[in-house]
């Protein structure tokens, strides 16, 4: 009984969830300060052609290396960001950084950068994204913005004006993580996305035989090949997987079988690898 019947007075009397709310407010104190600090960065990971191996460009993954916590995992402190109202100015931060470090690339490779719901719905979006083009000079294409079906979710808040906007930059668009959300399609009629990218629990739900999620990948390449989208299957851990979703039609892929998210530093190194192998 957490509640007092009486006055309606909240008791946190059950031990183990009095120990988790505390551990959030630790954590999300930590968090406020962390840009400041100077405990986040980002890392990058390659997506490359899935017929020819070839580097097209890296997703931002953002990374929080914590004083108090250590590495703590975006599964974490991305949710708590959002609940905290932290992921706007988090977001601008990663958004920047991104658009800096890919405008200093050799080459033409793509840099991917994640946006939550919140940010989207933010009436200063469209601002901040053409102000970290205009800073670090990037061109507009080679910056994609990957969103979830989940932004489509309050149709009321405006998503598809938003991302009209975005488009009109000239900035492409990415659906991440297709499959694991918001199930209507309507909005893929309505809005232009360049990529659609197929979430790992499909990849690895086929490479163990699963007839379902076989039969989700094939649908969905056919889909987005009739919409004039890519598709890049994330989360190929092995050659098998590579050779199963490139034959499925996927165009990209994306996972450790290639390469785990990499420092800026190897970023740039590859992306002068492959400015060498085009030349
Ligand atoms: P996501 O956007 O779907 O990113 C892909 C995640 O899959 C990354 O996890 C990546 O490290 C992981 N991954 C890539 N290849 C493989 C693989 O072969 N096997 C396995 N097991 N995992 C693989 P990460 O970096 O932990 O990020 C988790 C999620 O956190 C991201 O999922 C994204 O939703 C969110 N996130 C990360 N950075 C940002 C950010 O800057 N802003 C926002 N809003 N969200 C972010
Ligand atoms: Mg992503
Ligand atoms: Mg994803
Ligand atoms: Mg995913």
């Amino acid at each position: 009984q957490s509640k007092d019947a009486g006055g309606g007075v909240f008791h946190a009397y059950e031990p183990r969830l009095h120990a988790q709310a505390e551990e959030r407010r630790v954590l999300e104190q930590a968090l406020r300060q962390a840009l400041e600090k100077g405990e986040m960065y980002l890392a990058y990971q390659p997506v490359v052609d899935a017929d020819t191996g070839l580097l097209t460009g890296f997703e931002a993954l953002l990374r929080w290396n914590s004083a108090d916590f250590g590495n703590v995992s975006p599964a974490k402190f991305i949710p708590l960001a959002e609940d905290a109202r932290l992921i706007v100015p988090i977001g601008d931060w990663v958004l920047r950084a991104a658009c800096d470090e890919a405008a200093r690339w050799p080459g033409h490779a793509r840099v991917a950068v994640n946006v939550s719901p919140e940010q989207l719905h933010n009436p200063h979006f469209v601002t901040t994204v053409a102000s970290a083009l205009a800073t670090s000079g990037l061109a507009p294409e080679r910056l994609e913005l990957e969103v979830t079906e989940s932004v489509f979710m309050h149709e009321g808040m405006g998503a598809t004006k938003v991302l009209e906007r975005i488009l009109e930059l000239g900035v492409r668009l990415s659906l991440d993580d297709f499959g694991t959300g918001y199930s209507s399609l309507g909005y893929l009629s309505r809005t232009r996305f360049s990529t659609i990218k197929i979430d790992r629990s499909f990849v690895q739900g086929a490479a163990k035989g699963a007839p379902e999620a076989t039969a989700i990948i094939r649908a969905v390449v056919a889909l987005a090949r009739s919409l004039g989208m890519a598709t890049t299957a994330e989360g190929v851990e092995t050659e098998a997987e590579h050779h199963m979703v490139r034959d499925f039609g996927c165009s990209k892929v994306q996972g450790f079988y290639f390469s785990r998210p990499v420092l800026v530093e190897e970023a740039r190194h590859l992306a002068a690898r492959r400015e060498r192998e085009a030349a």
